[in-house]
């Protein structure tokens, strides 16, 4: 007889991505790596969505014995099962064959019936989404209650703070959970209760379930032995996997005449062949010509909240809240840095306030904007011009003068160190390792978005918050920084002098 397991709704969910990450979760659950800065910002969110969700079953009752209370828990639902005058309940708790779920919300009907609710921090509905569903279905009939309804309560993508009764949208997900619990449930889990009573890891090849719908948190343990240079890093290639298992290992084995390969990965495997970088000097020249003094190399950092509290916001608007800038006026003056970080003890809107530090920076007149990957800073002062009316001119007229050092390496120069990867962190090492990010103490965008994300909202400790401003000051320096010195060693590549 297999060991009985307790699978949970989100390892069955893992499970169905991926089998080894279920292996893996519930054998050796210390080689996954713990959730960063990011990606707790994100968990944590999800949470108080959740509680914001409660707040819509008036008289609901939470259980709130946690997952080391288990038996207490599936008691307490049971009593509020028997409790006809509670209309719903929060973390309701349930173990079927060794199937552990808790429902974030269980409405009672009035023909006691019941409609169960998986509250999500997305704005929309997605397809994985209806297996999480589904094994709460499957759990509760066989627990023996009568649900009518499954609804996925997300984030409504037209909601505008503060219409806070238009937050929430249910999808109704009840067909689709229906049909997995009919077609699905009972097979999938009988394979991932053998799988689980295995000694043997199962043997999974990498692939894209490895990124989607969520980066695996046993993705450096998995990579760890991925050497560089293999077809693994074919720059956006759906194929790479199928290649790298199947064909060939390393880009510089790959025979382009079975292989179709795009402009870009044709690049990577010159350089892997030549083992040198592939350089357009004519394309970067044409380029690096277009460039119009003063030169602005800037850079945002922004915060996106899934509860905005400024009026006028959507679910995950950006919010610009930093930025940085090195400029340069003319080819004879010296490079000044000018930065902004917002004062959240100013009563000011942050929107104003970034809107006009951004219009003190351009009463130096329009030359071109560079920034790195353009999409972004552009998508930003939009998004901040729609709310900030009294700066749209100067803000609109800002995003005609991009110019993006991120073309660059995406049509005309390849070095191997790149790893398939076109981001200034994986550029900027081959032109100024000296300038790397590891010295710092916020290391990358994730970790800079969590800090200002608590910052705005307040929640840093008093004594913490002038080092952190330090430290996300030095952060978002380093970024225009780098594009400085990538830009003068493109320069000196290709003998093009500014004028
Ligand atoms: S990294 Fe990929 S192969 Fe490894 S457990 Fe996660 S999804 Fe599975």
């Amino acid at each position: 007889m297999p060991k009985a397991y307790q699978l949970t709704k989100s390892k069955y969910c893992k499970g169905l991505n991926c089998p080894k990450a279920l292996y893996l979760s519930v054998h050796q659950s210390n080689l996954a790596t713990p959730p960063g800065p990011a990606q707790q910002l994100r968990f944590d969110e999800g949470t108080e969505v959740g509680i914001l969700a409660q707040k819509e079953f008036v008289g609901g009752v939470l259980i709130e014995e946690d997952h080391t209370q288990l038996a207490q828990a599936v008691e307490a639902t049971q009593t509020c099962i028997g409790d006809k005058s509670i209309p719903a309940i929060f973390e309701a708790t349930f173990i079927h064959d060794g199937v552990l779920c808790r429902v974030d919300i269980l409405k009672r009907n009035p023909d006691d019936s019941w409609d169960i609710y998986e509250v999500k921090s997305t704005k929309e509905a997605k397809e994985e989404h209806e297996d999480d569903v589904a094994i709460q279905l499957w759990v509760l009939e066989h627990c023996g209650l009568k649900v009518r309804n499954v609804f996925l309560k997300h984030i409504n993508p037209e909601f505008i703070c503060p219409n806070w009764n238009e937050y929430f949208m249910d999808t109704d997900l009840t067909d689709a959970a229906r049909f997995k619990v009919l077609k699905e449930v009972d097979s999938f889990l009988s394979k991932q209760k053998l799988l689980l009573s295995q000694a043997e890891m199962p043997d999974v090849h990498l692939g894209s379930q490895c990124g989607n719908p969520y980066v695996c948190e046993f993705k450096d343990y998995c990579w760890k032995d991925v050497p560089a240079g293999s077809s693994l890093e074919l720059y956006r290639s759906k194929k790479k996997y199928d290649i790298y298992y199947n064909q060939y290992e390393f880009i510089h084995e790959i025979d382009p005449k079975q292989i179709k390969l795009t402009e870009f990965q044709n690049r990577q495997w010159l350089a892997s062949k030549q083992d040198e970088p592939i350089v357009n000097l004519e394309g970067i020249r044409k380029e690096l010509l277009k460039l119009q003094f003063p030169l602005y190399f800037i850079d945002f950092e922004t915060v996106a909240f899934a509860i905005p509290f400024l009026d006028g916001m959507k679910s995950y608007q950006r919010l610009p809240v930093q930025w940085s800038c090195h400029l340069m006026i003319s080819p004879e003056s010296e490079v000044e840095h000018i930065e902004y970080l917002v004062d959240v003890d100013s009563s000011d809107d942050p929107r104003v306030a970034c809107a006009k530090s951004l219009d003190r920076l351009f009463q130096r007149g329009f030359g071109t904007l560079i920034a790195y990957h353009q999409s972004f800073e552009i998508g930003v002062l939009n998004e901040l011009a729609d709310q900030v009316p009294e700066f749209e001119e100067i803000l609109r007229e800002s995003v005609k003068n991009f110019w993006d050092l991120e073309q660059i390496f995406q049509k005309s120069y390849y070095h191997q160190d790149m790893a398939g990867s076109c981001s200034i962190k994986s550029v900027l090492p081959h032109f100024a390792p000296e300038l790397s990010y590891k010295d710092l103490e916020v290391q990358d965008g994730g970790s800079a978005e969590a800090t200002l994300n608590k910052m705005v909202r307040g929640l840093l400790p008093a004594d913490e918050v002038q080092a952190r401003r330090h430290q996300l000051l030095k952060y978002c320096k380093r970024d225009t920084e780098a594009m400085l010195v990538i830009l003068e060693n493109l320069l000196d590549l290709t003998k093009v002098k500014l004028s």
